[in-house]
């Protein structure tokens, strides 16, 4: 069992789905991620706070054991998304970003982060990214996430972070998006010409792919699903499940196997399923180990 790093956005969302909307509640990729991988391994945030972060928030990651020695509070306000989802439940459209105290976040890993052997860079600023990776001394296997706000504001930052990971998780449109195409399997071939060993597109409904040049794809199919909520930060549980199992099926210097990510994609797949049933992160927290394990049960005999 080893420990996951991450550095992402711990947020208040305003979203507006179908079913209704949320004003100002918690999420950031940071959040949904912590929540999802500490169900499998011990968990390490990294990021930034302003002084309107309510302290039961923190409580939420705290009664996971998640360490939050790496987590600043600063003067400012809390990072803040606006977002809207119309008929296509898989696109987020955003209306506002307020990186607020993000914008002059100087992230500084305590000494006991430095040797964290799984770093996760959530959805973030990539230069932030790459200043956390250069902190850790010696990282075993690490992931990426990103948005279309980072590829159309900082696309030559993104890029080298994407030459320094092995493996990037993208929604099918922005990975269409990236690479400038409108084909699905070469949309993540190409990404994968960038630089990671392995690349996981979601597809929201669809299901998700891996894919490496070595192994060739893995296709997961979502968990049907009859009433989404609110699609925010599905993606972000499905990269906590997928890099929370890699760490919990592997010890110390062993590098994760395909098989090891493939298992690693099935409970991403339950933890998204989960996430979107309702606002914010309402019906993850709510998500223990017996229920993971049910559903789990449940997509395997769906593949089966
Ligand atoms: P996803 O899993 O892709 O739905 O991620 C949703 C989360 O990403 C939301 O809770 C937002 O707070 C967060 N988010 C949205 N835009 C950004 C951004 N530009 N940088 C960092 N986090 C963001």
């Amino acid at each position: 069992m080893r420990e996951v790093l991450v550095v992402g956005s711990l947020a208040y969302d305003s979203v507006k789905t179908p079913s209704g909307k949320a004003e100002k509640s918690l999420g950031g990729s940071a959040n949904y991620f912590s929540l999802a991988a500490s169900l499998f391994a011990p968990v390490r945030v990294v990021g930034v706070v302003g002084e309107d972060y309510q302290p039961q928030d923190k409580e939420i990651l705290l009664n996971r054991k998640v360490c939050l020695d790496g987590l600043q509070t600063v003067p400012g306000k809390t990072f803040h998304w606006e977002g809207t989802y119309e008929h296509n439940l898989n696109e987020a459209v955003t209306l506002k970003t307020e990186l607020n105290v993000f914008a002059h976040f100087n992230p500084k890993l305590p000494n006991h982060y430095q040797d964290s052997s799984y770093v996760f860079l959530a959805n973030i600023d990539p230069t932030l990214q790459l200043e956390v990776l250069s902190q850790v001394k010696k990282p075993l296997f690490v992931g990426m996430d990103s948005m279309n706000f980072w590829i159309n504001s900082k696309q030559d930052e993104l890029l080298k972070v994407f030459k320094k990971v092995d493996i990037v998780f993208m929604n099918e449109a922005e990975a269409k998006m990236l690479t400038q195409t409108d084909n699905g399997v070469r949309a993540i071939k190409n990404v994968s010409e960038l630089g990671p060993k392995y690349v996981v597109v979601k597809k929201g409904e669809y299901g998700a792919t891996i894919y490496s040049k070595a192994h060739g794809f893995y296709q997961v199919p979502a968990l049907p699903v009859e009433n989404v909520v609110d699609p925010t930060g599905a993606g972000d549980s499905f990269a906590g499940g997928f890099f929370g199992t890699l760490a919990s099926r592997t010890s110390s210097s062993e590098v994760p196997s395909w098989t090891d990510l493939k298992q690693a994609a099935l409970a991403g797949t339950v933890l998204s399923s989960q996430t979107i049933q309702d606002f914010s992160m309402k019906a993850l927290v709510k998500v223990d180990k017996p229920a993971f394990d049910s559903h789990l049960h449940q997509l395997k005999g769906m593949i089966n």
